[in-house]
């Protein structure tokens, strides 16, 4: 059995099976036909092992970036294995502008589309023009279309149809050379004609100041989605809770916090054996160290059951819990 616990920033002491690291396409190839269970892994970054896994970890290593330019945009290939937020800085430093806003989001490039990360305003969606994969059953490499991805608020085609039959070895990004800001989240609009670099600066210290450093507290970011919920509830919730933030994203519905809900519930600096609601950011739940799997479940259950009775709206999980033979939902 191989060690999990510096794979995966929550840092439970949890181990697989077998540890296979891919760090090329014929890697890949050659890894298959893969046996269940297997686990695809990047950063580890969104994926918390509340239990020893039964399985092999295939660890995605693949590394490289390449540049073209037309006269509109730049278009830009990354390998899944590249770090992130080393590629937003790679971005803004070169003058390629659009990413800034996702700037120290923790992981892998591969994973980036498969929950659409978001923040700040932006969603990495919106940059991309096409993802590259192998897909398992046939060894072949294909291209899938950002058209085709199904791209939601934390979702895509990767979380559904496609989830465990391909991995992502590239994703091609096309950034416009006419430059947009994004500054209507809180802190960026207080910022006076920025330009890309000062809002990526900006996104880091906020960022810094507001999220627990997963090397210092073992943590997995937001363990919960924001709830997507009907008009008519949230005009009922608002008879009882009239400062309840809400952000309409359609005609019929709206998001809101579900830091906001757990925050209601006093669960904001509260612990539950060795697993912690974060003091600043209740939405992220931390390993004090001496955390285990099981208190994480009771506390999230714990959680998602009191905003269900209170608010009724069911949390549902965003970071990917894996018990010994694969995933689990709350
Ligand atoms: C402190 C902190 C802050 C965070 N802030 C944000 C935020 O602001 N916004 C946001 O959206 N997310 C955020 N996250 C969550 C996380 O950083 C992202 O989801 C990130 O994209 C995960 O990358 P990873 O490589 O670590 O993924 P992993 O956890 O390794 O994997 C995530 C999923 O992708 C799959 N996967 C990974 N690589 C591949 C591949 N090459 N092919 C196929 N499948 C693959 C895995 O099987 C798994 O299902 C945060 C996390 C932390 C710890």
């Amino acid at each position: 059995m191989t060690s999990l616990k510096s794979f995966h920033t929550f840092g439970f002491s949890a181990h697989a099976k077998k540890i296979t690291h891919l760090n090329s396409v014929a890697d890949i190839k050659s890894a298959l036909p893969l046996h269940r269970p297997f686990y695809i892994l990047g950063g580890g970054s969104n994926s918390i092992f509340v239990d020893d896994f039964a399985g092999e970890i295939v660890k995605i290593n693949l590394r490289g970036i390449e540049c073209n330019e037309t006269q509109e945009d730049f278009g830009i290939k990354v390998k899944a294995g590249e770090n992130w937020h080393e590629f937003v800085e790679y971005c803004v430093k070169r003058g390629m502008y659009g990413l800034e806003n996702l700037a120290l989001i923790p992981g892998t490039v591969g994973a980036a589309p498969i929950q659409n990360i978001g923040a700040y305003g932006r969603e990495v969606s919106g940059f991309i023009q096409s993802v590259d994969y192998i897909e398992l059953a046939t060894g072949e490499a294909k291209s899938i279309l950002q058209a085709d991805c199904g791209f939601g608020y934390r979702d895509s085609i990767f979380k559904h149809e496609l989830s465990d039959k391909v991995i992502i070895t590239a994703v091609n990004f096309v950034l416009p050379k006419k430059w947009v800001v994004e500054q209507s989240y809180g802190e960026l609009a207080n910022l006076s004609n920025p330009t890309a670099q000062d809002i990526f600066d900006k996104v880091v210290k906020i960022r810094q100041a507001k999220l627990p450093d997963p090397s210092q507290l073992g943590n997995a970011g937001s363990f919960f989605k924001n709830p997507v919920i009907g008009k008519p509830l949230l005009k009922s919730i608002r008879e009882k809770w009239p400062a309840i933030p809400s952000y309409p994203v359609s005609d019929e519905q709206c998001k809101v916090p579900a830091a906001w809900l757990i925050d209601q519930l006093g669960y904001k600096g509260k612990t539950l054996g060795g697993i912690l609601c974060h003091h600043n950011q209740p939405l992220v739940l931390a390993n004090t160290g001496i955390g285990t799997g099981r208190e994480l479940l009771q506390f999230a259950r714990k959680i998602r059951d009191d905003v269900l009775v209170t608010f009724s709206i069911k949390l549902e999980n965003e970071v990917r819990l894996l018990t010994t033979n694969g995933l689990i939902d709350l």
